[in-house]
């Protein structure tokens, strides 16, 4: 069994369409797929069905945004209850933070590069979710940048000049949002923060304490000391350990299958819920 749990549709920050993510994960040969854009659930119904078509098992799922002493945390979230009033009100809240920030980032960007607020809401498309990567395609359509890699390192990184942070809930609040919506929640790539910072261990503590499930150790943007680390510490704490591509289409190198969640560790996630 292929198992990814942890991909994107340009419901967020993916290029595809949810129904286009699961025709390329069954292309993938993968058999059990979530589809997690950031802060929204609008992809869920398309992608079902799409995954449906091709007999690929789907997972609801979300990447919720969220802090811990100020820096970004980002935390998974498998089959939630979608009209969980809690759940809906943090995320909404997110999203609105959202556009005040790419509105500022743009403002700031704009003294320098020739981009406008009108040329992010049109490289977003249909996006629930607005975020920097819409920002990147504004970058690279006005040829500043060759792509939203470049776009990232060279301008849109936390540290640069022009660089906004926007709200978002505590993650230890998020978890019990979500575990309160019968949510089971999976820290996402706890050792890929900017720098190679690392997400210190009392705060995935004091997660795991609110409810913490999983933790996502089989990562690109982990490399293989980190992830001996992680898995003792997931050993340590009882955290069930997850692998993912976090695809986002053509918009970041990952591609779909790339790493994977064992089947046994899938079994947990599910016995948790
Ligand atoms: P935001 O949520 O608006 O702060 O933007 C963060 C998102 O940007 C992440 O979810 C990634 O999908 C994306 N991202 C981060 N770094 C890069 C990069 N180097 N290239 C492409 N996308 C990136
Ligand atoms: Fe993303
Ligand atoms: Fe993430
Ligand atoms: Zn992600």
């Amino acid at each position: 069994m292929r198992i990814d749990i942890h991909t994107h549709s340009a419901v967020s920050d993916g290029t595809q369409t949810p129904a286009d993510v699961m025709a390329s994960a069954k292309d993938a040969n993968l058999d059990i797929v979530a589809l997690c854009d950031h802060d929204s659930m609008a992809g869920w119904d398309e992608a079902r069905s799409a995954a449906q078509l091709h007999g690929i098992q789907f997972v609801p799922g979300m990447e919720v945004s969220t802090r811990a002493h100020g820096t970004s945390v980002h935390l998974l979230s498998y089959w939630h209850d979608r009209s969980a009033p809690d759940v809906d009100a943090m995320i909404a809240k997110t999203r609105d933070a959202r556009i005040h920030r790419a509105q500022a980032i743009v403002e700031l960007l704009a003294k320098d590069f020739p981009v406008t607020w009108a040329d992010v809401v049109a490289q977003s498309g249909g996006a629930v979710t607005v975020g920097r990567p819409h920002i990147a395609d504004a970058l690279v359509a006005a040829e500043v940048v060759a792509d939203r890699s470049a776009a990232f390192t060279e301008i849109l990184r936390p540290g640069s000049a022009y660089y906004v942070p926007h709200y978002a809930p505590e993650v230890v609040s998020a978890v019990k949002t979500m575990r309160a919506a019968g949510g089971v929640p999976v820290l996402a790539h706890p050792y890929a923060g900017r720098a190679g910072s690392e997400l210190p261990t009392r705060v995935i503590e004091r997660a795991v304490k609110a409810g913490l499930v999983g933790i996502e150790v089989d990562h690109r943007d982990h490399t293989d000391e980190q992830r001996g680390r992680l898995r003792a510490l997931a050993d340590q704490l009882g955290l069930v350990v997850t692998g993912s591509s976090d695809y986002h289409g053509t918009g970041k190198p990952n591609q779909l299958g790339e790493n994977l969640t064992t089947e046994e560790a899938f079994a947990q996630l599910e016995a948790a819920r």
